[in-house]
């Protein structure tokens, strides 16, 4: 017999808007009811939901601001009674040098165990999407995380795999190791290793992981850990934890969504290497597309409406993209021209506004490409909640809003990390929407 609960059981705090639909993607595939909601809720009302996910816009503002609003997070979710925090960051561990993730991390510990004490794991691994950690350090497919396509991220280029390093770089604690044998052994092996880096006085480990089995006995192992920190793919088994208690079961009802209607676009701000062949492939179908120049010398409002006015001639006849997506040497051409923040900036404005306009004139199915850029878009739409849908891709669930732009109408958004997706990912994630309620 099932407990109802009457108060969500996990807690958590991503620090971008994709990547929190990614981690509501996973919990809801293992069954857990998640609202995923846009900033901190304003009113301290209890969510019916067995795990809630806050999307933070965090990733790469300072330092002092991305702690403020973690913290901010971490107090709301407190009050809902959750039984464990869940902080939730790239499953490429995408970071500026000063941070946020070690710096947020330890303002957390901070709070939740006190100053400079307490324990917890970093586990960036989703080993569906090919992230896997060895040694400490991180895969992106074959590839050392330093040698993939993230090295040339536009805000956060990685160029160091070990995490160890690159967490120690941003942490006090000090940080260490759980290695591929303990995991391989099992969940008491990994928990006897937990106590033994913390009786050698060591705050943070990096847990390595190659397959889904690896993070089920993570899971199982952590189920005591107040605060756990980790990319999306640590929550194929942390519910299993509360399921295993009886607190919640299987639900079927989780990936529901209304059936869609309106027009259909996409936004692509994600410079990636699988945005950047996403982008082409949708090109070489000969699909309607309008080309954002970040250096043409007009207002964002002023291109938007360029924008619109070209969708208005197609848009009717299905989906048109709407992209700045380039190859590293030109986004680095244009940050040389613009600075680095400033043509971020002013790109995601652009977009966001496009988006805007796009929603007002009867776009109801909008998939959006880039963690930042979701973050602008989800914002300038003025939505604050999302129910987690059926997902496309690993990590890319459809999900509905409802949005101040179209009178609280339902929107049916797909909000893609960079990396993610398959290569025909902009046509066939509608296809798969509007199959939803034919199948
Ligand atoms: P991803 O998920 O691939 O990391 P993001 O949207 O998070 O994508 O980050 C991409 C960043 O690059 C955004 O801030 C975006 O505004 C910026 N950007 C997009 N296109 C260009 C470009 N052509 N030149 C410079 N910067 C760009």
């Amino acid at each position: 017999m099932i407990k109802p609960n009457l108060r969500p059981l996990l807690g958590c705090i991503a620090d971008d808007f994709t990547g929190a639909s990614d981690l509501a993607n996973n919990l809801v595939r293992a069954g857990m009811r998640t609202i995923q909601t846009i900033g901190i809720p304003a009113e301290s009302q209890k969510l019916n939901a067995d795990a809630i996910v806050i999307s933070l816009k965090s990733r790469t503002i300072s330092k002092h601001e991305a702690i403020k609003q973690s913290l901010q997070a971490y107090e709301w979710l407190k009050v809902q009674g959750v039984e464990q925090f869940y902080f939730k960051y790239c499953s490429t561990f995408d970071s500026t040098p000063q941070g946020n993730i070690g710096p947020v991390t330890e303002a957390l510990m901070d709070e939740i165990f006190g100053e400079g004490k307490g324990f917890t794991i970093v586990c960036p691994a989703f080993p569906e999407a090919k992230r896997t950690i060895f040694n400490g350090h991180l895969f992106v497919g074959n590839e050392l995380l330093s040698e993939s396509g993230m090295r040339n991220h536009p805000l956060t280029p990685m160029t160091d795999a070990n995490l160890v390093r690159v967490m120690q770089a941003q942490t006090q604690r000090v940080v260490g190791l759980v290695n591929y044998d303990s995991v391989r052994a099992g969940p008491d092996e990994i928990r006897a290793r937990f106590h033994a880096l913390q009786n050698q006085g060591i705050g943070i480990a990096v847990v390595d992981v190659t397959c889904n089995q690896d993070l089920e006995s993570i899971a199982l192992a952590t189920a005591d850990m107040p605060l756990v920190t980790a990319g999306s793919g640590l929550a194929i088994g942390l519910p299993n934890n509360w399921r295993i208690r009886g607190l919640f079961d299987l639900n079927d009802s989780s990936d529901m969504l209304p059936p869609a209607s309106g027009y259909q676009a996409v936004i692509s701000g994600s410079c990636s290497q699988a945005s950047n062949a996403q982008v082409r492939d949708f090109c070489q179908r000969g699909l309607p597309t309008f080309v954002i120049d970040p250096l043409a010398d007009v207002s964002h409002v002023n291109i938007a409406q360029q924008a619109i006015a070209l969708a208005e001639k197609h848009l009717k006849n299905g989906p048109m993209l709407f992209y700045t997506t380039s190859q590293p040497d030109i986004v680095k051409s244009i940050q040389e021209k613009l600075g680095v923040i400033k043509a971020s900036e002013h790109i995601e404005k652009i977009l966001a506004e496009i988006a805007k306009g796009l929603v007002q004139n009867g776009v109801r199915q909008l998939v959006v490409a880039g963690g930042e850029t979701s973050g602008a878009v989800v914002q300038a739409l003025g939505i604050k909640q999302m129910t987690i849908g059926p997902q496309i891709d690993s990590g890319v669930p459809w999900m509905s809003a409802s949005s101040p732009c179209c009178h609280d109408e339902t929107i049916h958004l797909a909000l893609k990390s960079g990396n993610f997706g398959s290569i025909d990912f902009f046509t066939k994630s509608f296809t798969q929407l509007s199959n939803l309620h034919h199948e």
